[in-house]
């Protein structure tokens, strides 16, 4: 473990909690409703980390207000305790999505693995976006359908607006009473994974998205 402890999506929840901080700060609400603030963020980001040791905890919690400068350092700091996206090579990428021969598959020299929640790459050739996860310790992967839309939306994974596409995917949940049934589920989702990481700060709906299109 060498120490790492903390999730990409974590790092992006606690960021998210300083900028909540700032804007209260730029607000100039009253001291009190700032400290209320900062308390509130504290606790919704030890909560993430229920079985913290003393020593991560001291790391977490956020004393303040601080300035720019000393959130940048905060966040610096947390980033050297990332936990990485399991390693993962090209030939394993290949044999988790049989069907495609010819299957595009990213550079994974140039992806960052500290910044990661999910892989995800668009091949638009086969008009599909790939989907690799970590799902309760196990590697299982996904092919969605891609449909482009041209305006920006929310995206289901990370919540944020942005340019997103409508992503299906037929389920392996199958109907007890007929047999050719297949569910497809669809969702508006980022199109680049690698801002769309960025961004993502709580896994429940990638999870649920993963756990329904794999009929678990
Ligand atoms: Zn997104």
């Amino acid at each position: 473990m060498n120490g790492k402890f903390i999730k990409n999506e974590q790092l992006n929840f606690i960021i998210k909690q300083i900028a909540l901080i700032k804007d209260s700060t730029n607000k100039n609400v009253p001291q009190n409703v700032l400290a209320a603030v900062i308390d509130l963020a504290n606790a919704k980001i030890l909560d993430l980390f229920p079985n913290a040791s003393l020593e991560q905890k001291e790391m977490l919690v956020l004393a303040g207000p601080k300035t720019d400068k000393e959130y940048e350092q905060y966040i610096q700091n947390l980033s050297d305790f990332l936990l990485p996206f399991p390693e993962i090579t090209q030939q394993q990428l290949k044999k988790m999505f049989p069907k495609h021969k010819k299957i595009k598959l990213p550079d994974l020299s140039n992806i960052d693995l500290n910044q990661l929640t999910y892989l995800s790459w668009n091949d638009l050739g086969y008009n599909k976006k790939f989907i690799v996860y970590e799902l309760e310790g196990k590697m299982v992967g996904i092919e969605c359908e891609f449909t482009p839309t041209s305006k920006k939306n929310l995206c289901s994974f990370c919540n944020s607006f942005g340019d997103v596409a409508y992503f299906s995917t037929v389920t392996k949940a199958k109907k007890s009473n007929n047999p050719d049934y297949y569910k497809s589920i669809g969702n508006l989702i980022c199109v680049d994974s690698t801002e769309c990481n960025k961004k993502i700060s709580n896994v429940e709906y990638l999870n649920a998205f993963l756990k329904d299109s794999l009929g678990k």
